[in-house]
């Protein structure tokens, strides 16, 4: 496993630190669920904090961009490998796998000084971005101290992270004219909306999942003295996460993609398999189909859930299909041509449990 590196002490500032450059994210509008779902506070909370995760046991895999504009070096790129070897080392049930074709892969990577901007689409928005732009992309050295950091926190978007700062929770006071001046300036020149819709603006409660602020977190900024008003600290010496993974990072990745059993019960054909999920857990079993036709695998009752078929080949799962019924009234179901002789694997994220709290699942 790798070693988090020591944290460096903390003392007061002597003299003003210069701002770093920050990751800077498109705005993300969030997403308007229809009257029924808002009527329901609870189900909406559980809707809006599932629906950016993968479903666990995903195979992301990933591609550099090798030519172009967003061409990535050999030591930036091994930079980044790096980086996704240590948030698999937490032992989460997610895969990362390098693949040669941009087109085979969900999260491409770019590069690009020039630019000198950093972001990535957050866990399952990747899957909106158009085939030829990167998902993600780096403005500065993830080679250097503050870099690795960077590689680490982007990375973390891709499984579906926010930023820390923007946690309601947070209890942040800004002193916003301050924090508008500091940011305008290079390195970042951000303008007054991207530093409000990185920085400033709250997420809402029901985007973020813990209710603790986590100052260590690796989806924390460094920010130098005077623009944290408040807790009184950081206004004071500044606020310099140790740019590793955090023991709450750690907990949140391990929270949403546990690691998996190595082998799963097998689902019987029209035999419901029922469970009582709590928002954001997930089953997962295995289908070892005994002829060759096309089945519909789906849920029953009122749940809102993400439902993903895999075929299993030599051990590795291949994405075949997905439904996402979540703010639907209906229920998530895929229909998918499955062959004899062949084994796959179906996993259910539930977002939402309904009235009953239970969650069924069958293939026919
Ligand atoms: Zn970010």
């Amino acid at each position: 496993m790798a070693q988090a590196r020591s944290r460096p002490i903390k003392k007061a500032a002597t003299s003003a630190q210069p701002t770093k450059p920050f990751c800077r994210n498109l705005r993300r509008p969030v997403r308007q669920l229809s009257p029924v779902v808002m009527a329901n506070p609870l189900r909406a909370a559980a809707i809006l904090s599932t629906q950016s995760k993968w479903v666990n046991g995903t195979v992301l895999h990933y591609c550099f961009f090798t030519s172009g504009h967003f061409s990535v070096p050999k030591t930036q790129a091994d930079a980044v490998r790096g980086a996704f070897a240590k948030w698999k080392a937490v032992g989460i049930g997610l895969q990362f796998q390098e693949v040669g074709q941009l087109s085979e892969a969900e999260v491409r990577i770019g590069y690009s000084t020039s630019d000198g901007s950093s972001a990535s689409n957050v866990g399952r928005e990747v899957l909106s971005a158009p085939l030829n732009q990167p998902t993600t992309v780096y403005g500065w050295d993830p080679t250097t101290p503050y870099g690795s950091g960077t590689a680490l926190h982007e990375l973390g978007h891709v499984i579906g992270m926010e930023h820390e700062h923007q946690n309601p929770f947070a209890g942040i006071k800004w002193h916003e004219q301050a924090v508008y001046a500091a940011i305008a300036k290079p390195p970042n020149n951000w303008d007054h909306d991207t530093t409000y819709h990185n920085i400033l603006e709250k997420l809402t409660p029901q985007q973020v999942q813990g209710s603790q602020w986590d100052p260590d977190s690796i989806m924390e900024y460094e920010f130098e003295p005077g623009l944290i008003a408040e807790p009184k600290q950081y206004d004071i010496n500044g606020l310099t996460p140790p740019g590793t993974l955090s023991a709450a990072d750690k907990q949140w990745a391990l929270k949403w993609y546990p690691l998996l059993q190595p082998t799963l019960p097998t689902l019987q054909p029209f035999q419901p398999a029922v469970a009582d999920l709590a928002a954001g857990q997930q089953m997962d079993f295995e289908i070892k189909p005994t002829s060759s036709r096309k089945y519909t695998i789906e849920t029953k009752g009122a749940s809102d859930a993400l439902l993903v078929l895999f075929e299993d080949i030599n051990g590795v799962p291949r994405y075949l299909s997905g439904d996402d019924d979540s703010g639907e009234e209906r229920s998530a179901t895929i229909t998918h041509k499955l062959f004899a002789g062949r084994s796959y694997i179906v996993r259910l994220r539930l977002l939402h449990p309904g009235e009953t709290g239970k969650t069924s699942l069958m293939y026919s």
